[in-house]
């Protein structure tokens, strides 16, 4: 049979917490090779832990992992997940270990699922900042052709085939300001059928999810975002540079609201 996760962020970004079920647990070094190398940053001796639904986000879209807890139903966590990854086949492994090796866990036992909120709240407000970036380069400038987005602290970024210079800075700056300051709605859509496309977004009837900002754009996209443009805080364009032909607009939020 396989297992395909229910990915619960898709539908509600907003939870911190989840009840669910255990349907596998096992050391990284039993599972298959595809799936050892997902979890190749960590020990061969911990874990990977697949449940029925979870809310925490894989890596993917240029956005980071979320970290969190698992914890048997009535007690204190004991698996710190360190690391999310979502398999070919839609079965997301939850990367850890537990803090107490006296606890095991096993097919069929009932969790208590938790996010690191501060973390998954600022990685929300910086790939929402994208967005928000992504719909301002539109506006000043249509037709210019984004080719990849980065949504990782430290390095979040645009990039566009074309030269931009820094003198456009501050007509970009004056764009999101405004478009943080009118308060517009993240709007949510499902897409007809995306059989045969690889994406993040993608519920398990194989549906793609669209984000749009206030109806202003429509983005493919499996990321987890803030509901309005003001939740962003501000949208700080950090950086104009170029290499060979592309330009790259750096960007940063406010890491704590
Ligand atoms: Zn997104």
């Amino acid at each position: 049979m396989t297992v395909c996760t229910e990915a619960v962020y898709l539908h509600d970004a907003t939870l911190r917490t989840l009840a669910t079920e255990i349907l596998s647990c096992q050391p990284i070094s039993s599972l298959s090779e595809d799936e050892q190398s997902l979890g190749r940053t960590l020990a061969p001796e911990d874990s990977a832990i697949v449940m029925r639904q979870t809310i925490l986000y894989p890596r993917g879209g240029g956005q980071p992992s979320d970290t969190g807890t698992i914890a048997l139903v009535d007690q204190e966590p004991t698996f710190t997940v360190s690391l999310v990854r979502k398999a070919d086949d839609g079965k997301i492994l939850h990367f850890g270990k537990p803090s107490n090796q006296d606890i095991s866990f096993a097919e069929g036992q009932r969790v208590i699922q938790n996010v690191d909120a501060e973390r998954r709240d600022y990685h929300s407000r910086l790939h929402t900042g994208g967005h928000i970036l992504g719909v301002a380069m539109e506006m000043l400038m249509p037709g210019l052709k984004e080719v990849k987005a980065n949504h990782a602290p430290g390095e979040a970024c645009l990039e566009f085939e074309g030269l931009l210079y820094n003198e456009h800075k501050a007509s970009i700056q004056e764009k999101l300001d405004d478009l943080v300051k009118q308060d517009l709605p993240i709007l949510i859509s499902w897409a007809g059928d995306g059989s045969g496309l690889k994406s993040l977004g993608k519920d398990r009837e194989g549906a793609i999810r669209i984000v749009s900002i206030g109806g202003l754009d429509q983005t493919p996209c499996g990321g987890t975002h803030v509901s309005r443009t003001s939740q962003v805080g501000h949208v700080e364009v950090r950086k104009v540079s170029r290499q060979k032909g592309i330009s790259r607009v750096s960007y940063e939020v406010p890491s704590i609201m």
